[in-house]
């Protein structure tokens, strides 16, 4: 069969990165050239980055109900991740933490090497959708238990955990609790009281790369720096901040209040309509309910994912086959691994990912066109 190409593209790869909003490149474009001054200068120039910064860092503040010296700028979730497991551990003596198999690389990666350095890690159990198993967790916390890290949405299949249950277990034994999100951020309404340390990275809200903050929403949490230098973002964060960055961020989180997640609900809903219609046969990674609005993750028994990815890819369909972070030298996405066992259900998985630009036109047609690339490549 001939496949036809639109040349309209359809981008559905947002929960590996997503486009500048107009609002955003505008903050960035129109500051990048005002703004050069080092915050750190005590001239009017470095006065005036310096104040970009922290008129910026109330918008996070505020946004988290934090003080605004409990919101340290990164430069993405990657690094504030390092920064609250690493930065956490060396100010205790508890050497044992606890996290989820479900975690995204820039977690488990960082876990692995603290195993090698002498640090006890206990991954906690997690049902069919990577729910963490709340028995497993509370039985896992000893006197030796250090810090409990697992990320509120899940970046593959989009889990939504039960942060408010594991948030009280952790109170119950005195445990701090950080979580991972990059993927809720904006997403999901989520109450981040409950949570002690959170990663968030701009990229994934129509905000640049290379921008992050971790908020230290627990004041009592003390971390320390993993960066030495000239003492920026309060002593946390040595280097000279992304100025722009950061103020694109800011004026990005904003823009994301506003955003209807049941009408992005309806994507998903619209794509498994599409794929039922055409008769596509589909494994569901995850369910629709209790998970994030913006993932989706299909398994196409018999296709192998790269190949779809790449074919789709050239009909105008931007998505992923795993974590596009994800550097596993099997290439097998650890997180579906860990979930069905299956290699054969991991190497056909694609993650769907949407942003509050995508329309439901473009589902429908995302489905014609995988329709098209699964008769050909079966051809
Ligand atoms: N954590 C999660 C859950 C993510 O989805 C990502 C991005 N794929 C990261 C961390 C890494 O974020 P960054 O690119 O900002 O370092």
């Amino acid at each position: 069969m001939k496949i036809e190409n639109t040349n309209r593209t359809i981008y559905f790869d947002n929960a590996a990165s997503t486009f500048l909003s107009e609002k955003v490149k505008s903050a960035l474009v129109n500051t990048l050239d005002t703004f050069y001054g080092n915050p750190s200068s005590i001239h009017m120039m470095g006065e005036r980055s310096k104040k970009l910064i922290e008129d910026s860092r109330l918008v996070f503040a505020k946004y988290f109900s934090v003080s605004p010296k409990q919101v340290i700028f990164t430069s993405g979730a990657t690094e504030s991740n390092n920064l609250a497991i690493k930065g956490y551990l060396a100010c205790t003596d508890k050497k044992e933490i606890i996290t989820s198999p479900i975690e995204h690389s820039s977690i488990i990666e960082v876990l692995k090497k603290l195993e090698g350095r002498g640090y006890i890690v206990h991954y906690v159990k997690v049902d069919e959708i990577g729910r963490v198993d709340l028995s497993s967790l509370d039985s896992l916390i000893n006197s030796n238990t250090a810090l409990v890290t697992i990320g509120v949405v899940n970046n593959e299949i989009g889990t939504i955990q039960d942060y408010v249950s594991i948030s009280s277990i952790c109170k119950k034994h005195n445990v701090p609790f950080h979580t991972d999100a990059a993927q809720g951020l904006g997403h999901v309404d989520i109450d981040y009281r409950y949570f002690d340390l959170v990663t968030i990275s701009a990229h994934k809200i129509h905000g640049p790369k290379g921008v992050g903050s971790l908020v230290i929403i627990n004041p009592k949490i003390k971390i320390t720096a993993q960066l030495d230098g000239g003492g920026q973002e309060n002593n946390y964060r040595s280097g000279t901040e992304n100025v722009s960055s950061i103020y694109a961020f800011s004026v990005a989180l904003k823009e994301n209040k506003s955003v209807d997640y049941q009408s992005i609900k309806q994507l998903k809903l619209a794509i498994l309509k599409g794929l039922d219609d055409k008769g596509i046969k589909y494994l569901l990674n995850g369910d629709v309910e209790h998970t994030s609005p913006f993932i989706l993750n299909i398994s196409l028994l018999g296709y192998d994912a790269d190949t779809l990815v790449k074919t789709l890819s050239i009909n105008g369909v931007y998505l992923s086959s795993a974590s596009a972070c994800n550097n596993n030298v099997a290439g097998y996405s650890h997180i579906l691994m860990a979930l069905y066992h299956s290699t054969e259900r991991t190497k056909s998985a694609l993650r769907i990912s949407f942003s509050r630009f995508n329309t439901l036109e473009e589902c429908h047609r995302f489905a014609e066109i995988l329709f098209n690339v699964l008769g050909e490549l079966h051809e």
